[in-house]
């Protein structure tokens, strides 16, 4: 099988709610070819652990379906980051129960928000970022999962809207624990790196293989913004219709280097727009 043969790895966040299978089956009936999901309510701190049922028939209709890639997107509640400790110790905990579950699940990302500064400085919180990560190492080797920092629009105190903070996180980490990064397209132009020309993306993703390097990403959340261009404000919208406009899109799907690496669309309105954007991106692909 010659590369251009490899099927494209395009989907979407789709529904866990009944059983984390549940999320294969709507991705296989959307024309996904890999699913971002939830491991359990993204909501609440406590979680159940998963039976081996639940595990057995992921990895069953996993099998089935098809796909691959599957991403895990961590719990709204964590901050890695958090400069309150009873926090950062629930947040650690959690975030630790999560990825033994990616793991047991056989998912390959486990994608997560860095943390939020708080009352505290970013660098400190990036530091806590650091040591929170590192205290994983032990689990490094029991799975096929690699944690994916998510870019951010920088809202409120969060960090990781910008690519130094990304790379100040991955250089700390890189030999202890597999990690990597997930673009997030309405997240970075939201924190102000331009994508609606092909001369201001080549200029973004540059910056980003000079600051981090391109052989650290390992995925795409597929965005337009509702917000305008450096707003620092997080709002999805369908490929298209926000401030980015779909020339990105099409740029992202017909670049060399971008278009084989595993894309999750988190555009607003569910299965049937997903639907739509999963063969618009395909289409693309084709040129
Ligand atoms: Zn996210
Ligand atoms: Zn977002």
């Amino acid at each position: 099988m010659t590369l251009s043969q490899k099927p494209l790895l395009i989907g979407a966040h789709t529904s866990a709610s009944g059983g984390a299978h549940l999320a294969l089956l709507e991705g296989k009936e959307i024309g996904a070819t890999t699913v971002q999901l939830f491991t359990r309510n993204q909501k609440r701190w406590d979680a159940k652990d998963l039976t081996q049922e639940e595990i057995d028939l992921f990895k069953q209709t996993l099998e089935e379906t098809g796909l691959s890639h599957i991403m895990s997107h961590d719990s709204y509640l964590i901050n890695l980051g958090c400069p309150n400790e009873e926090n950062l110790l629930k947040s650690r905990t959690a975030f630790r129960k999560e990825l033994i579950r990616c793991q047991s699940l056989g998912i390959s990302y486990l994608n997560f928000h860095p943390g939020a500064a708080l009352d505290s400085s970013e660098e400190a919180c990036l530091d806590l970022i650091v040591e929170s990560l590192s205290e994983l190492s032990d689990l490094a080797d029991k799975g096929p999962t690699r944690l994916l920092i998510e870019t951010t629009a920088g809202q409120g105190s969060t960090v990781g809207y910008s690519f130094e903070h990304l790379s100040y996180i991955i250089e700390r980490l890189d030999k202890k624990i597999p990690i990597g990064v997930c673009i997030d397209t309405c997240h970075i132009f939201s924190a102000g790196y331009d994508l609606r020309t092909p001369k201001a993306f080549e200029h973004t993703f540059a910056e980003f293989d000079k600051i981090v390097g391109l052989k650290h990403l390992y995925a795409f959340h597929v965005n337009d913004s509702m917000k305008p261009f450096a707003s620092r404000k997080d709002r999805h919208a369908p490929l298209g219709e926000g401030e980015i406009g779909m020339e990105c899109f099409k740029l992202l799907m017909q670049h060399p280097k971008l278009k084989t690496i595993p894309k999750y669309l988190e555009t607003p309105d569910g299965p049937p727009l997903w639907k739509k954007e999963i063969a618009l991106l395909k289409k693309f692909a084709e040129g």
